[in-house]
């Protein structure tokens, strides 16, 4: 007999983003903003003073304080993990027994379904309604009927920029309070919906963060869990030990020291994207494009339209990459700088001219 893989991972790919190099890059929600020379030089001289030889400090002491005192929480309620991909994983796995139930709804982070097969836990897909909203009522007794043991999902989404309020997160934590509530926070710098602050209040509420985003570190892959301290001793305890490097967490304390750094690179990050709304949406009126789009309350905006694949190819030809969803038949366009953003309506007022327009004469 020779060795075989298990059939859960056989078929399994590699997650693959669009890779090869591309003038601008709208496609993974990340910052447009990269590290000024001041901050630049504080990493340099952490990087002379690290100690490679010795591990890292397993709570990430210094990195929880500086993202604690950042978001006006309570250090001792937080666990910082290898971006928030491995807190994902830990709650599909660790943090619950084989074949339980997890709801999840769609469309929404496509990480949290993966997590949950990998770990065998049965998934049942709440979906949202057709302007891509989540009814709470209608998610609460979906989690009820299932019996669920945890219910995930983005708060700003990803992919659709839509989100719930905050009293409706909070309905939905109190009336499912047998259930595992957890709330990716991911994008919510840019809205004003939070219960981050809360978190720790209640028995069965995780709120997760991300320095991926609006503080512009993706490259660090630091993530944060905020919860009470039963929650808070689990996940530090089925972690693994050194979990997050000492270059992160430095680095990390480091960047979410600079307050009005982060402040100024949000407040500019959320102007741009209104104002790439506000452009898409006059491209949609002046051409009559077939376009379903909404304001956005994340950094991207999200545009559901047949023509979806094509404008996807020519853009990417014009060395413009965004996030391409086949099976929904939509872009996700992350905001870019002014100049990024001209660049891209330019391109795409080209495609409608050139390409739709042309096609439907
Ligand atoms: C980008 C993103 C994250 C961040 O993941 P990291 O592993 O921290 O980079 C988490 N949740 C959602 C919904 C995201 O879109």
């Amino acid at each position: 007999m020779s060795y075989t893989l298990c059939k859960k991972v056989r078929d399994l790919e590699p997650y693959e983003p669009i890779t090869g190099s591309y003038r601008i890059r709208l496609d993974a929600n990340e910052s447009f903003f990269s590290m000024p020379a001041e901050v630049r030089d504080e990493i340099k001289n952490i990087i002379d003073n690290l100690a490679f030889n010795r591990y890292p400090d397993p709570v990430a002491t210094k990195a929880i304080k500086a993202f604690a005192e950042y978001y006006g929480v309570d250090p001792d309620n937080v666990t910082a993990t290898n971006g928030s991909d491995e807190v994902l994983y830990l709650l599909a796995s660790a943090m619950l027994q084989r074949g339980s139930n997890v709801v999840t709804v769609s469309p929404d982070f496509s990480m949290y379904d993966f997590y949950s097969f990998l770990s065998e836990n049965q998934v049942f897909t709440y979906k949202k309604n057709e302007h891509l909203e989540i009814v709470i009522d209608d998610l609460i007794s979906f989690v009820k009927e299932k019996k669920a043991d945890m219910v995930i999902f983005s708060n700003p989404c990803n992919p659709t920029g839509r989100g719930i309020f905050a009293d409706d997160a909070r309905k939905l934590v109190r009336e499912c309070s047998d259930c595992l509530v957890v709330l990716d926070e991911a994008y919510m710098d840019f809205w004003d919906q939070s219960i981050l602050t809360e978190a720790a209040g209640y028995d069965n509420l995780i709120v997760l963060k991300t320095a991926s985003k609006a503080v512009g570190s993706a490259a660090l892959r630091l993530g944060f869990a905020v919860c009470n301290k039963t929650i808070t001793n689990a996940l530090r305890a089925v972690k693994s030990p050194y979990n997050v490097n000492t270059l992160s967490q430095e680095i990390g304390a480091c960047i979410y020291s600079h307050k009005d750094m982060l402040i100024k690179n949000r407040d500019a990050i959320i102007k741009n994207t209104k104002a790439l709304y506000e452009e898409i949406l006059k491209l949609k009126q002046n051409y009559r494009l077939p376009f379903d789009i909404y304001e956005p309350c994340a950094n991207f905006v999200f545009v559901k339209t047949d023509i979806a694949k094509d404008i996807f190819e020519y853009l990417l030809a014009d060395g413009i990459a965004v996030r391409y969803f086949g099976s929904a038949s939509a872009l996700r366009i992350t905001t870019g700088s002014e100049e990024e953003n001209a660049e891209l309506m330019k391109s795409l007022e080209k495609y409608v001219i050139e390409k739709y327009l042309a096609g439907n004469r």
